[in-house]
């Protein structure tokens, strides 16, 4: 593999093929990730068709063990698909960014290695446009969760929306809790079996594909104001926390967050990532959609 850029390595076959880019570490602290690409660097890749680059995300958080460089300067929300044509900002994760998005705005596939702050099974986040779902089938996850309206950041701004933006396919994995490197040696099997599925290479990894999801798509950010937060029971411990209609899931102040429609709680934010002004979760909304 040849470093073409800081923590930045591509390796290309002879023959044409799919251009795959896999970064670890956007999230410093989400451990996975950084490991899965480490390997992935010193496993010694030779490629059959395409190219492959790899990537480390956010090196300084990376290297403190920390979501982001400095609290809410977040990378994965610093892709605004005009970065480029922007002044920088002066933040590390703004340089950052401008550093990998010509990167990722080259790749046909990008796949973006997360983990999540409070438990939740692994899952995907991702358009549901052909070329994503064929990406699909190779996660061995139940549940995929798009942001058509991005109500997470409020405009295209996450890696992955990046990818999309340049006409690629973005896929954020989320594999499990952060700090947990239990699964590291199965999401690399997993990537190997990406590379091996889009036709990279001709060995090794898992290339059985895997259907039967569950599709939920993002509907509402739950916003910390004046008034504060708090969860009822049973709610904001982890991602997929089921309600039905009418159901209460929290208070602002005294006024009751009821759900008008039956989903589930996604990405409720650990209480040193609260910030005014901000999420603290989010809502989403389960949809039936055709794969075929
Ligand atoms: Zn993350």
């Amino acid at each position: 593999m040849k470093q073409i850029g800081d923590h930045i390595w591509q390796i290309s076959a002879k023959a044409e093929g799919p251009h795959l880019m896999i970064i670890g570490g956007t999230h410093g602290n989400e451990r996975t990730g950084v490991e899965v690409v480490r390997a992935l660097v010193d496993k010694g890749l030779s490629l059959e068709a395409g190219t492959l680059t790899l990537a480390l995300g956010n090196l300084k958080a990376i290297e403190i063990n920390e979501r982001c460089s400095e609290p809410h300067v977040d990378l994965n929300r610093s892709y605004a698909e005009d970065l480029l044509e922007r002044e920088p900002k002066g933040s590390y994760e703004d340089q950052r960014a401008r550093e990998l998005a010509p990167h990722i705005a080259a790749a046909d596939y990008v796949i973006d290695i997360h983990a999540t702050n409070k438990p939740s099974e692994a899952f995907i986040c991702s358009l549901f446009a052909p070329e994503h779902l064929r990406l699909h089938d190779f996660f061995p996850v139940s549940k995929v969760l798009g942001d058509p309206e991005y109500i997470l950041g409020g405009a295209p701004v996450t890696t992955d929306e990046y990818a999309d933006a340049f006409g690629g396919a973005g896929i954020c994995y989320e594999t499990g809790q952060a700090g947990d490197t239990s699964r590291v040696q199965e999401v690399l099997e997993e990537m190997l079996g990406v590379m091996k599925g889009l036709g990279l290479t001709g060995d090794g990894g898992v290339s059985s594909p895997v259907g039967g999801k569950e599709y939920y798509t993002l509907s509402h950010r739950i916003l910390l104001t004046e008034a504060g937060f708090t969860w009822e029971s049973g709610y904001g411990n982890g991602s997929w926390e089921a309600f039905t209609t009418g159901q209460v899931i929290g208070h602002h102040g005294d006024e009751p967050l009821t759900a008008e429609y039956d989903g589930v709680v996604v990405f409720p934010k650990i209480d040193k990532h609260w910030q005014l002004g901000s999420s603290v979760g989010y809502l989403a909304k389960r949809i039936e959609i055709d794969t075929n």
